[in-house]
């Protein structure tokens, strides 16, 4: 092998001898009447038998509507039980999931259905404004369904009425699954992504890329000692992103635990739910870490059944580390993920608690991983570089956009990720900044170019340039600077507020604005972002 590749080695078991679908069918069947979903908040619950008659009921309704292998359907909903029986009923039917932020407004909607083109869309009462109002003009939407509906009207048909129109009594899903596959070219889901540069794009990830990840997630669990099967496992991240997405098929599919989710983040629901369900393991981004570390509500409720918390989505710092670790004593192991959308979520790199500190872990079994400097040249330890990836968790690419996907995935298959960071000499890994443009605010990417795209189309500016500034709560804030058109009036709060009225609340220019005359940029037009960073810590340090 080449110099300086790091990787860690095969796994002896493989998964991928059955078909996505039938190893599906299978896992629900192996759960029977064990918990398999829990609604944290309103205490619904799914067994592993529910879950199935769900799964082959959407299937069924699915296939007789006429989706077929390769079609789209996209889900922009909160957490809800029925988003996972439509995401397995189509990996049964080889069709494809497209998640969306259910905050999105109507064009950020608009924008990912046009990527994605789904021929259905379900929706719930906290998307069907936007959603109905996005898919006007757009001729490939065959159906809206609106799960909290009680009654079809000419926008949208009520899931019940879905269900009771096209379930058919001759439906055979099993027959469906057991025709042979090939998981590496079959898609089964398209998650939106800025990756290193420019508006969002669609992931194309494969079954193949799911099955490989899944084996991931059995390795770690196997490392969590006080796991037991049919353990509650907490799920907090939204399932249009794949942290959540990991959550929710992954630890229950893979080992049968059971799933409680919640909606939203809710500090007292959050806490009694841990409480409640006596919660052992969560996957969170840092700001829940940071809130778990020092909010003193968290004293309040008993939460010593908490034994597993991993980080992921964005960096943990060392601070919040250490703090967590103090609160909660010896009972609480704490792990760190790195990973990103294109190599489907955050298993990559896993820290095994009491290692390095700061560092985002060694690399799993199965991936090659690589750091490269500015010419390509692939550097041995503590040099830093550009993290790059190899191996089946590796998305197909992005979804209509071949030079994106080029851009990103090279001739030889390695994925360029757009960090920086190094190995030591132990083959830890270390992520010290960011070459791509992306913003991460509580884990949600944001692609500056988006903004800058929204604030262009303002009358009163001339031009923009947006970054994300350091933020001890939220990692990071998007913050713009502004080039107002000649004699023009233009406030900072009126900049800010166009943004919130036309963009989701991630968005939002919670760092602030700032007026300038010209923003930096090389002789090809691209913005220079370290520039802006720098004028930022000039004004900053000049408060
Ligand atoms: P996403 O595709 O939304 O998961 O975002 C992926 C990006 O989030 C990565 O490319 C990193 O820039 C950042 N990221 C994710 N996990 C971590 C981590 N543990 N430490 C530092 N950055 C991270």
């Amino acid at each position: 092998m080449e110099k300086n590749i790091i990787y860690s080695g095969e796994y002896e078991k493989k998964l991928e001898n059955i078909s996505f679908g039938e190893f599906i069918l299978e896992s629900l069947n192996k759960g029977g009447y064990r918990e398999f979903l829990i609604n944290g908040e309103t205490g619904q619950i799914w067994t592993y038998v529910d879950a199935l008659r769900e799964t082959k009921k959407i299937a069924n309704c699915l296939y007789s509507f006429g989706i077929k292998r390769n079609d789209k359907i996209a889900i922009i909903s909160e957490n809800r039980h029925e988003i996972a029986a439509i995401h397995l009923a189509s990996f049964c039917l080889n069709s494809i999931v497209a998640p969306i932020n259910f905050s999105y407004t109507s064009r950020e909607i608009k924008h990912a259905l046009k990527l994605s083109q789904p021929r259905i869309v379900f929706v719930s009462n906290l998307s069907a404004t936007p959603a109905i109002d996005a898919y006007k003009g757009l001729d490939f939407v065959e159906k809206i369904v609106h799960f909290d509906k009680l009654s079809s009207d000419d926008c949208a048909i009520a899931l019940n009425d879905f269900v009771a129109k096209y379930k058919k009594n001759n439906f055979n899903l099993e027959e469906i699954v057991n025709q042979p596959i090939d998981i590496y070219s079959q898609s089964a889901l398209i998650y939106l992504s800025s990756g290193t540069t420019g508006l969002p794009k669609g992931c194309e990830l494969t079954q193949g890329n799911v099955f490989f990840t899944l084996r991931q997630y059995i390795d770690i669990q196997e490392t969590f000692e006080h796991f037991q099967k049919f353990n509650r496992i907490l799920n907090i991240a939204p399932w249009f992103h794949l942290l959540g997405f990991g959550n929710l098929f992954f630890s229950v599919i893979s080992s049968q635990f059971a799933n409680v989710y919640l909606s939203k983040f809710c500090p007292m629901l959050f806490l009694r739910t841990i409480e409640k369900y006596k919660i052992i393991s969560m996957v969170a981004p840092p700001p829940i870490v940071l809130f778990l570390a020092k909010h003193p509500l968290v004293d309040q409720f008993n939460l010593s059944s908490l034994r597993y918390l991993t980080s992921g989505g964005a960096p943990l710092g060392k601070e919040v580390e250490n703090e967590i670790k103090s609160r909660f004593k010896g009972n609480l192991h704490i792990f760190q993920l790195y990973g990103m959308t294109e190599i489907l979520a955050a298993t990559v790199f896993f820290k095994i608690e009491n290692s390095v500190q700061q560092s985002v872990g060694i690399i799993l079994k199965g991936v090659y991983a690589k750091v490269i400097d500015s010419n390509g040249v692939t550097l041995g330890p503590n040099k830093v570089g550009e993290l790059c990836f190899k191996g089946p968790n590796v998305m197909k690419g992005y979804v209509g956009d071949p030079k994106a996907t080029t851009e990103t995935i090279d001739k030889d298959g390695w994925l360029h990720t757009g960090d920086l960071g190094y190995y030591d000499e132990n083959f830890y890994f270390f992520i010290v900044d960011r070459l791509k443009e992306l913003i991460k605010y509580k884990g949600f990417q944001i692609a500056p170019a988006e903004i800058e795209a929204l604030l262009l189309s303002h009358p009163k500016i001339k031009d923009a340039g947006v970054i994300g500034i350091p933020n001890d709560v939220a990692g990071e804030l998007p913050f713009a600077f502004v080039v107002k058109q000649p004699n023009i009036e233009l406030t900072e709060d009126e900049v800010k507020d166009f943004i919130a009225q036309n963009a989701s609340k991630e968005k939002w220019l919670r760092g602030g604005v700032k007026f300038i005359e010209e923003v930096p940029k090389n002789p090809s037009g691209k913005i220079l972002r370290r520039e802006l960073r720098e004028t930022y810590k000039t004004i900053k340090s000049n408060l």
